[in-house]
């Protein structure tokens, strides 16, 4: 498999599934951004309804508390206006008594009623007796002619107004009522009222009201920041009036910044002071003046805010899960191809195995009857080399069998001898070595019988002397003939594993080899001895012979090599020992000693130790 990058000169490549994928989340952030945009405007629409919904209510509360609470004195002027004092102060309004009489009245009424100031004005617009007569502040004396109030009520019976307060410099309401004499007005009757516990009372409630007059100014404010402000510019004609009238004496009524910000639902929206609120009027019957309610419209485009941040986050999740989803499904499908793909790879790979396994199983077949073939080859090349040694001993072997024969046949000439003469002790013992000899004779020829057979080499353990002795037996009549000293130094317990008739054969080899090299030698002798080596046994025959030259060691080993005539050597002895002893796991190594003389060494492993002894005759 191989893996696909997209080149870096080239332009990323879009597959259709991915193309198809960047369409469709086109469409669906557009679709997200139009639901987020409908939910945050329905929210903040609902939003808006609730804040109008409580606005008009609230300036509905506002409108009526403010009406009650000037209602409440709007009597007091009309009750005052029928006084008999006052009249009476009105038509003489010199009258030191009168003047005493109705101030103590008036400043009784005031602290009664709770209001600012009580007071009475002449036609002239002079105050002729006021409640707070005694105060630093008196009205009493004063001339507010040039108020509204006082003009409007000898005109039209009442007058109200608001206005700093000319002597006291405190803003107020003023209510005044004509007094009447005879259908003709006499004076007026004024009661100035504080506006500063309704502005407190405002103030607390930490809402957003304002109270306007006819010129725009604000003159009631919950917000003392606000307070005599102009909404909007005073014309030329505008100012005189105020002047003229004192209205605000003393204040700049610089424009409060309300700024138009659009229309909702009919009412307008404004800006003041970085917040924006949504207003709300009324006019307030009677008076030329109109209560404004601004609501503050935060809430709402903080709900239409979250809505629309609550749309995009459910549509970013539903993204995230479609995507998640279709990640999963993806590596789902990339894992089942990779599944598959590993799976027709095993397949593949086992299949490769069975058919390896098949060669191999058919070379072993193979291998195995090559080496069948050699084994078998390689019995008959011992057979042959048995045989060849046989072959070589056979005038040994005859003398071997000869001798006895001989000398069965001296003994039994003898016998008749000695039957004759009567002599049967003689013939008894003569019988007796004729038995011997006979058994001897027929120990040779058992021995050869089972050495000339053909064996098939098995481990079992082999005593090196019985193999040993065997072998001398064999070459006996030789040894003798050539007076080869043979001295052995075999321990009873040297055992190694092997085959006893293998064994023996090797030994024959090695031992007809020693009597060759030492056949024109002056001294013949055979050293034999074993010694325990490495979990095994080393059989060192020594002999005294002519030793093997330097050019001859490296191919002692070699099959058909041999220094010997012709006739007397095949050159394969010491190639078939070899074999055999590497066949039981053993060595065979040839050296000279430094006397003189070879040195043949031959090691065997010993038997595992329960193994039985496997020794024939
Ligand atoms: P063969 O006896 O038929 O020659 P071998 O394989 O038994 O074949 O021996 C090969 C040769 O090794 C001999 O021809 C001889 O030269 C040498 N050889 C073997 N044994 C001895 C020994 N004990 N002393 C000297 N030479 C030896």
């Amino acid at each position: 498999m191989t893996a696909q990058f997209p080149s870096l000169s080239m332009p990323l490549m879009l597959t259709p599934p991915r193309r198809r994928l960047l369409g469709f989340a086109a469409v669906f952030l557009a679709l997200s951004l139009l639901l987020a945009w409908w939910a945050g405007s329905l929210l903040r629409q609902s939003g808006m309804e609730d804040i109008e919904g409580r606005g008009r209510q609230r300036l509905g509360l506002y409108l009526s508390s403010f009406r009650n609470h000037l209602e409440k004195y709007e009597y007091l002027p009309g009750v005052l206006a029928q006084d008999r004092d006052v009249r009476a102060l009105l038509r003489h309004p010199d009258d030191p008594q009168l003047i005493q009489n109705v101030n103590a009245r008036l400043q009784r009424l005031n602290a009664a009623a709770r209001t600012s100031v009580l007071y009475v004005m002449s036609l002239d617009g002079t105050t002729r007796a006021a409640s707070n007569w005694s105060e630093p502040t008196s009205f009493v004396g004063q001339n507010y002619s040039f108020r509204p109030y006082f003009q409007n009520a000898l005109a039209h019976g009442r007058g109200r107004f608001f206005a700093i307060g000319a002597t006291t410099g405190q803003p107020a309401f003023f209510f005044a009522e004509a007094v009447e004499d005879g259908g003709e007005p006499i004076g007026t009757v004024v009661v100035r009222l504080d506006i500063e516990p309704l502005q407190r009372e405002w103030e607390q409630a930490g809402e957003s009201v304002l109270l306007v007059d006819e010129f725009g100014v604000v003159f009631l404010s919950s917000r003392p920041a606000w307070r005599f402000t102009a909404l909007r510019p005073l014309d030329a004609a505008a100012r005189k009036t105020l002047e003229d009238t004192r209205k605000y004496t003393g204040l700049d009524l610089r424009p409060l910044p309300l700024h138009g910000a659009g229309h909702w639902n009919g009412a307008s929206l404004v800006a003041l002071a970085g917040r924006d609120y949504l207003r709300q009027d009324q006019p307030l019957p009677g008076y030329h003046w109109q209560m404004i309610y601004l609501s503050d419209t935060a809430p709402a485009a903080n709900q239409g805010r979250q809505a629309v941040f609550a749309t995009l986050a459910i549509c970013a999740l539903l993204a995230l899960t479609f995507l998640f989803l279709r990640q999963y499904r993806l590596r789902q499908q990339a894992r089942e191809a990779m599944a598959a793909t590993l799976r027709r790879a095993r397949d593949e790979l086992e299949l490769r195995v069975a058919e390896r396994t098949a060669d191999l199983q058919k070379q072993i077949i193979e291998r195995e009857r090559a080496e069948s073939i050699l084994r078998e080859a390689q019995d008959e090349l011992v057979q042959a080399g048995k045989l060849a040694a046989l072959g070589q001993m056979s005038a040994a072997i005859a003398h071997e069998i000869n001798q006895p024969l001989t000398a069965i046949s001296t003994y039994a000439a003898a016998s008749k001898v000695h039957v004759s003469r009567g002599d049967l002790a003689s013939v008894t013992g003569n019988l007796s070595m004729i038995e011997d000899l006979t058994r001897r004779m027929a120990e040779i020829s058992r021995h050869l019988k089972v050495f000339a057979r053909k064996s098939v080499a098995d481990r079992k353990p082999v005593l090196l002397r019985t193999v040993l002795r065997r072998a001398i037996m064999l070459l006996d009549s030789r040894l003798r003939l050539e007076s080869v000293d043979v001295r052995i130094d075999v321990p009873e317990t040297a055992t190694v594993a092997a085959d006893d008739i293998r064994i023996e054969q090797v030994l024959i080899n090695l031992l007809r080899n020693a009597c060759d090299a030492m056949v024109d030698g002056p001294v013949r002798r055979l050293d034999i001895a074993a010694t325990e080596q490495d979990g095994g046994w080393a059989l060192r025959i020594a002999d005294t012979g002519i030793g093997i030259s330097p050019e001859h060691m490296p191919h002692l080993f070699d099959p058909f090599f041999t220094t010997k005539q012709k006739a007397e050597g095949l050159g394969l002895g010491l190639a078939i020992s070899h074999g055999i002893v590497r066949d039981f796991g053993g060595t065979l190594v040839a050296d000279n000693a430094p006397q003189g003389g070879a040195v043949f060494t031959l090691w065997l492993p010993a038997p595992s130790p329960d193994a039985a002894t496997g020794d024939r005759e």
